[in-house]
């Protein structure tokens, strides 16, 4: 009977212990994503994300499969988009939000220097896909001809190179260059053609925002990866968590 209260007192000491203990956890957990916005934390952390990106991919990949059995090798190509639908930035958005601060072009253009972007779930494979159906593959990307290099390095160490993954990278010029990408667009054609290919379809574009398509419709297809609703005017149905 007398070992029952010091045996009491340190089980409470003991639960007491625990409950500080988790509630230090809860708060530093908290305070960590309480920084985050709720579209860069979903982007960063939720595993949803990365299925909704890959489940776009694989829809993708079905169409183009497809469409090269009508299309002979080498005479279609896919546009893609970079940023938030080839090339994943939530770091960057990361250590804004956690900084308080919004997006600059000086920030953004620090950023690209840096070479730190990762892929989004199921980009490269669908490219390497398109390769191997006998597809072109390119890219129109906003980002500006003052980062194309770095833009390039990024690419490659992330197992993506020109020639062999891609033929063409159009950016926009510096400094008064149009964001809309209709013009770009065009041009590719004309760019394969210059490389030796010739009357090229574009048979799909890939994109984030609603500019990663042309406004008229002609015969291709728009398959759009949802990136949280992080940037620009969001193709998704519904941009962001719970779609
Ligand atoms: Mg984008």
């Amino acid at each position: 009977m007398k070992r029952r209260p010091a045996l009491h007192i340190v089980t409470l000491s003991l639960l007491f212990s625990l409950s500080t203990g988790l509630a230090a956890c809860t708060t530093t957990s908290t305070h960590e994503t309480s920084s985050l916005k709720p579209s860069t934390e979903w982007v960063a952390h939720a595993p949803d994300w990365r299925q909704e990106a890959l489940d776009v991919y694989e829809e993708a990949s079905e169409y183009v499969k497809i469409q090269s059995e009508k299309n002979s090798a080498l005479s279609w190509a896919v546009i893609l988009d970079l940023d938030e639908t080839v090339m994943n930035n939530v770091a960057y958005q990361v250590a804004r939000d956690k900084a308080g601060l919004g997006y600059t072009s000086v920030s953004w253009y620090e950023w690209t220097q840096k070479k730190q972007a990762s892929l989004v779930p199921g980009a490269a494979e669908f490219i390497a896909f398109v390769n191997q159906l006998g597809g072109h593959v390119a890219f129109v990307t906003n980002r500006r001809d003052t980062e194309q290099l770095a833009t390039e390095e990024n690419l490659a160490a992330l197992g993506l190179r020109r020639s062999e993954d891609f033929r063409v990278l159009l950016t926009k010029a510096s400094p008064n260059g149009r964001s809309d990408k209709t013009s770009r667009f065009n041009l590719v054609p004309e760019i394969l053609a210059a490389q030796g290919y010739p009357n090229v379809e574009v048979i799909a574009f890939i994109g984030d925002n609603i500019g990663d398509k042309p406004e008229t419709v002609k015969g291709w297809k728009f398959f759009c990866i949802d990136q949280g609703a992080m940037y620009g005017e969001p193709c998704a149905a519904v941009p962001g968590p719970g779609r």
